[in-house]
């Protein structure tokens, strides 16, 4: 006999809809259990959930959670539809639906680990972008913290571009500024550095009148240098200059980015391969280079550092490899048809997002309020002397600091908000555009094309395998399968 499936239930009623008719836990209740027989699957525990304006925490989720994790063989969420489960953004990484089962029964839709589906595809791309989001709203907030934490003056010489007017007072050297401007710019396309070298002559900058042309140390250097972002680097932390930035924070990881490239062994800076540091040997996991034979045609093989390996001697020619590279950027494009679901989750997420941010900067300007209010009030109080000047400096201080930790939590969700956005955008450019655009691209241009779509790209006698990136192995994963084949790879 069947093993009859094991489930929990959740149900959900918010403070707003409880003044409202027709929503009520009982309701919920009704319609999971009924589903549930009709299914055949037994209800273990049942988690409900009635919230009050005062109480904004979700005790009984938290707690089925906790449930969920501790129990071997329940993994089934009963759920009358999306919103009841992820009242907020955040709920999407506390959700750890890798492991779950989730059953949306009004909507008819259940979500497993591996049956690709478009409620699925949807799914995935707001638990993506949550994720993305809080991981960046926490960076943001590490740097700004980082930031505020020293003076910000340079210690000793100020680099290039820069010049000291007294002890404390570093200012922009606009005659040596616009090399500094250009070679970041050049280097974000990646030029390799020779060619950065050459071209800042050519045009015409010149590093320094004894010494026209920079040498490529200094060049590498100066490309590295975060200081110039207005940034001031100390013993390998990064806090905020007093210092004018000469450079975008934008462009200066654009540069980083490129450096990439002048640090991947065996690459040839004179030449150009598009396939260049992606991939490794599916025998002994070195690196794939490339190399020129007969002076035009470009192999690929493996270094072979790590001993013997028997791929080594095969060279495989560029013609083979590409047109297999091809065929994974036109599937992506293929999954360009599911653009309004795609959309959809996304418009879906950016809802989220919004009540998510809005409530949390609510929070933190109320708590800003409170703390100003305090301040004003210990004033009173130390005019009045009723404190000494020592309670009052310790304590303004305490407050002030707090009043600056909230300034930089703002400041981080404006910044990951801007990511956000930037995020989908380039989501939807890309299922729209990936493909005709990649067939145009110089073979730099292929590169980073690729290198944002796939990863593990290994190479085994002359067949090529890969993973796609999230999100973009949702849409792909369900271009080539369809709800009847459940957990086909992307690699079939
Ligand atoms: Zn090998």
């Amino acid at each position: 006999m069947e093993q009859r499936k094991k489930a929990v239930i959740y149900a959900r009623v918010s403070s707003e809809e409880q003044k409202k008719e027709g929503f009520s836990i009982e309701a919920q209740l009704d319609l999971l259990h009924d589903y549930a027989s009709k299914n055949h699957i037994d209800i273990v525990e049942e988690f409900t959930e009635a919230e009050t304006a005062k109480q904004t925490g979700r005790h009984k989720f938290a707690e089925m959670l906790k449930f969920l994790k501790k129990s071997k063989d329940v993994n089934i969420i009963l759920v009358e539809k999306t919103d009841r489960l992820y009242r907020n953004f955040r709920d999407y990484v506390d959700v750890d639906d890798s492991k779950f089962e989730i059953h949306l029964v009004k909507e008819n839709e259940i979500i497993t680990p591996d049956s690709p589906s478009h409620a699925k595809l949807v799914h995935g791309l707001k638990v993506l972008l949550a994720k993305n989001f809080i991981d960046n709203l926490r960076e943001e907030t590490q740097k700004g913290r980082l930031k505020k934490a020293s003076n910000g003056l340079f210690i000793g010489q100020v680099p290039y571009g820069y010049k000291k007017l007294n002890k404390n007072t570093t200012v922009i050297d606009e005659e040596k500024a616009p090399f500094v401007r250009r070679a970041f710019e050049l280097y974000a396309e990646y030029l390799s550095l020779e060619k950065v070298r050459w071209q800042l002559k050519d045009e015409g900058y010149i590093y320094q009148p004894s010494n026209p042309i920079v040498s490529k140390g200094q060049l590498g250097k100066m490309l590295k240098n975060i200081n110039y972002t207005g940034a001031l680097m100390f013993r390998d932390k990064i806090y905020m200059g007093q210092h004018e930035p000469i450079i975008s924070d934008e462009l200066f990881e654009k540069a980083q980015k490129s450096a990439k490239k002048d640090n991947k062994p065996l690459y040839r800076e004179n030449h150009d391969f598009a396939l260049a540091g992606m991939m490794t040997c599916a025998k002994c996991g070195c690196a794939i280079t490339a190399e020129i034979k007969k002076g035009r045609y470009i192999y690929y093989h493996c270094t072979g550092g790590k001993g013997k390996c028997e791929q080594k001697k095969i060279y495989i020619n560029e013609e083979q490899l590409l047109p297999q590279f091809d065929e994974a950027v036109k599937a992506v494009s293929l999954a360009q048809k599911h653009i309004e679901y795609i959309k959809q989750g996304l418009k879906e997420s950016l809802k989220d997002k919004q009540e998510f941010t809005e409530e949390f900067r609510k929070k933190l300007q109320a708590e800003y309020k409170k703390i100003e209010l305090r301040l004003e009030r210990l004033l009173v109080f130390y005019c009045d002397g009723e404190i000494s000047a020592e309670i009052y400096q310790e304590k303004s201080q305490r407050w002030n600091h707090d009043l600056e930790e909230i300034n930089i939590k703002l400041e981080a969700l404006r910044v990951a908000s801007k990511k956000y956005y930037d995020e989908g955008v380039k989501i939807i450019e890309t299922l729209k555009y990936a493909y005709s655009l990649y067939l145009q691209q110089p073979p730099a241009e292929k590169r980073k094309m690729l290198n944002y779509l796939l990863s593990n790209c290994t190479l085994e006698g002359r067949k090529v395998s890969y993973n796609y990136n999230l999100p973009f192995s949702y849409f792909v994963n369900f271009d080539s399968c369809n709800e009847k084949y459940p957990g086909c790879d992307s690699n079939a």
